[in-house]
């Protein structure tokens, strides 16, 4: 190769946590700590604590008019209180307000209470009216003793999420101190907010603290009042700031320079049988670029199942390999990380490159030889598993990281992976789309190249949704096509709670469709399987001594047989799009007409039946993706394994993509600006939430 070894550059420190926040807390241990348990560390926090709804003490309501089933303000005069002891204690206490009656009720109560309700008292209750057996009844009411005419409340009375321990009033009082001793001044200038026709900070905080009585009760219910956007628009603009500077801070760290040698490269394009897409070539030539920049590479390569992103992961291995540095490749599954291993060795082997697969199956002396030839550097190429990120595994000068699959692993883990080496390049793929808003949101510290174009000659998957109960139609259908040829997957349910059950299914089905097709060569594979028999399955599928495969998910992502153009998914009601879409990624690899059965057992939930309808009427990952995220909402789309990832709390990915945008475009200008409001902005924002921090 005749690279000269590079230096490595010296070793990033770890990603450290957060800043620690400002603790300006005048509280004692006690309610610190019941306060750290809401999230709340500083005064700031408490500002941004906000209700989770309200009750209207500014009006009083006379009893007779109370039963609309809303809590209301009545104030009204004791006439009578007594304990009762039958069926249960209880105080019930007589009222007037002058025009009628009302009783109320208490379960548990204090001797002081019953003090309280001495007759001739004057009382405000909040709570709710109902129709009882006396007359007019409230359970349990606020209570408060008043003089005659005493003031009502000027703005509606916040109530917070709170903690065991810690009374709302007690909440509210510190709230309302931060409130009256914080400086609230705006981060944003006057004309800028006028321009997003946004108010300003101070008054938006307060009146989400202290709303007047004539603000619309949905609009605060719902979070679209103003006040609200402001925040929204000043929490979306604070991540947007971080992740930019996120990104800035990795330009300016060093990493291995790579450039493109165009020698192991050049060699793999001319070897193959076909030309690289359009697309393909493009996302090539960007990673190339990247390669050879002398920062850390971190992009993200978006494509559809099966639009060869393989292939642009190995011409990146080769770039960092032509210039002496070790790759790692890693990928969720065995069975994924065992294709990779095949397809990669068979294109890099012939180049001389050597590549090694890392499987968790590996006998102790295979893997200790492994192990050894990788920490002395002798293997260019390492494939595997979550293996390759354990502590044993060391590499001599790991300069390029590939994760396949990236939304399968934590950040975590990816960042795992990369500290074995100084500062490696990463290169992120998945089939999975991020749509646009989230990605927005969540992924603006990466760069994302796009591959949006299949290989020529593919021929569209049909999708056909039958009814469990025509299954006979189906086993037909198989034996015609296998008659001619083909090979066919057939996908057993999904049993989430069960593991065991799954398996048992399995073998189930395996045995069914023995007995079913005794003509044909039926395999089966399944999680539970030791990696060597899962390969083995796979390589007899591949060479065709298996017409039928069983399969359970762990076929999901990964396995290319371009032979194999019939799956039928067996319980596909019970899957999620995604997965859908991956496992019929699985057909339509080659040239023939290729048919993907879902089977489904009815009744069908409402979600099932609009999942079956997506994935019957799109092939394309990304619409795919867009609907499963209006389906499921951000939260679970992005699922736990992005656990990692920044949350919002003010601002919804959903409803609020318009703020994204705004946010999004705001921050370019005043980054641009090199304004001093972004330190002041982030000051305020960061450091209150760590979540907006990024490792
Ligand atoms: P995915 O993007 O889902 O990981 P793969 O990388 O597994 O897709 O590619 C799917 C199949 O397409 C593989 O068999 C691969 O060898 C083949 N392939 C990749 N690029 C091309 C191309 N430009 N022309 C034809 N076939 C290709
Ligand atoms: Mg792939």
């Amino acid at each position: 190769m005749g690279a000269a070894r590079p230096v490595p550059a010296p070793r990033a420190p770890p990603p450290g946590p957060a800043p620690a926040p400002r603790e300006d807390l005048v509280a004692g241990p006690a309610v610190r700590e019941k306060l750290a348990k809401l999230g709340i560390r500083s005064r700031f926090d408490l500002v941004l604590h906000l209700p989770l709804r309200y009750e209207d003490e500014t009006r009083l309501t006379p009893i007779a008019q109370a039963g609309t089933g809303e809590p209301v303000l009545v104030e009204a005069e004791v006439v009578e209180a007594e304990v009762k002891y039958r069926p249960r204690r209880t105080l019930v206490v007589r009222l007037t307000d002058g025009q009628s009656d009302l009783w109320v009720r208490f379960l548990n109560f204090y001797p002081s209470q019953v003090k309280q309700m001495a007759p001739g008292r004057r009382l405000r209750l909040y709570g709710e009216v109902r129709p009882g057996f006396f007359g007019a009844e409230m359970v349990h009411p606020k209570v408060r003793v008043v003089e005659e005419g005493a003031a009502l409340a000027a703005s509606l009375t916040p109530v917070y999420p709170t903690t065991a321990g810690l009374s709302q009033a007690t909440l509210r009082g510190f709230i309302a101190h931060a409130l009256d001793t914080l400086l609230l001044d705006d981060t944003l200038d006057a004309a800028l907010l006028d321009r997003l026709a946004l108010g300003p900070f101070r008054e938006s905080v307060l009146l989400l603290h202290r709303p007047p009585p004539d603000v619309d009760p949905a609009s605060l219910a719902e979070r679209t009042h103003p006040a609200w956007r402001r925040l929204k628009f000043d929490e979306l603009l604070a991540q947007q700031f971080a992740m930019r500077i996120a990104y800035r801070e990795r330009r300016g760290k060093a990493a291995p320079r790579m450039p493109d040698r165009h020698t192991l490269t050049n060699a793999l394009v001319t070897s193959l049988p076909f030309a690289l897409t359009r697309a393909q070539r493009k996302a090539w030539a960007t990673i190339a670029h990247d390669l050879g920049q002398p920062h850390p590479m971190r992009r993200l390569l978006q494509g559809d199942v099966g639009s060869g992103k393989t292939l642009v992961a190995a011409l990146a291995a080769l770039q960092a390999i032509e210039n002496g540095w070790q790759v790692a490749l890693m990928a969720p599954t065995e069975i994924l990380a065992e294709q990779h291993y095949l397809k990669l060795a068979h294109w890099l082997e012939p180049l001389g490159v050597k590549v090694t697969w890392l499987s968790g199956s590996l006998k102790a002396r295979a893997k200790k030889g492994a192990l050894d030839a990788l920490a002395r550097g002798e293997t260019q190429l390492a494939i595997g598993t979550h293996a390759l990120f354990q502590d044993e595994v060391a590499f001599d000068r790991l300069g390029l990281a590939i994760v396949d699959e990236q939304h399968r692993f934590g950040v975590e883990q990816r960042l795992a992976l990369a500290g074995k080496g100084a500062e490696p390049h990463q290169l992120m793929m998945s089939a999975t789309p991020i749509p646009r808003t989230l990605s927005m949101a969540y992924y603006a510290d990466l760069d994302v190249s796009v591959i949006d174009e299949l290989p020529p000659g593919r021929t569209p998957v049909v999708t056909k949704l039958v009814d469990e109960s025509r299954r006979d139609e189906v086993i037909r259908r198989i034996r015609e096509s296998c008659a001619e040829g083909a090979q066919a997957y057939w996908v057993c349910p999904l049993i989430e709670e069960s593991e065991s059950l799954q398996l048992k299914t399995a073998l189930e089905t395996f045995e069914t469709m023995k007995a079913t097709f005794p003509d044909l060569a039926v395999g089966l594979v399944h999680g539970r399987m030791k990696p060597d028999e899962k390969a083995q399955v796979m390589a007899d599928f591949k060479a065709r001594r298996l017409q039928l495969l069983v399969a359970t998910t762990v076929i999901e992502v990964g396995v290319d047989v371009p032979n194999a153009s019939l799956m039928v998914i067996e319980h596909a009601e019970r899957m999620g799009l995604a997965q859908l879409h991956q496992l019929r990624g699985r057909v339509g690899r080659g040239t023939a007409r290729s048919l993907a059965i879902l089977l489904y057992h009815q009744p069908l939930s409402e979600a099932a039946r609009a999942r079956l309808k997506v994935i019957y009427e799109s092939a394309d990952g990304f619409e795919i993706a867009r609907q499963d995220l209006l389906l499921r909402g951000p939260g679970e789309y992005l699922g736990a394994r992005q656990s990692g990832a920044p949350l919002l709390r003010f601002a919804d990915l959903e409803r609020d993509a318009d703020l994204i945008e705004l946010a999004r475009e705001t921050a370019d200008a005043m980054i641009g600006g090199g304004s001093h409001a972004v330190e002041r902005h982030l000051d305020r924002w960061l450091g209150h939430r760590q979540f907006y921090l990024k490792a």
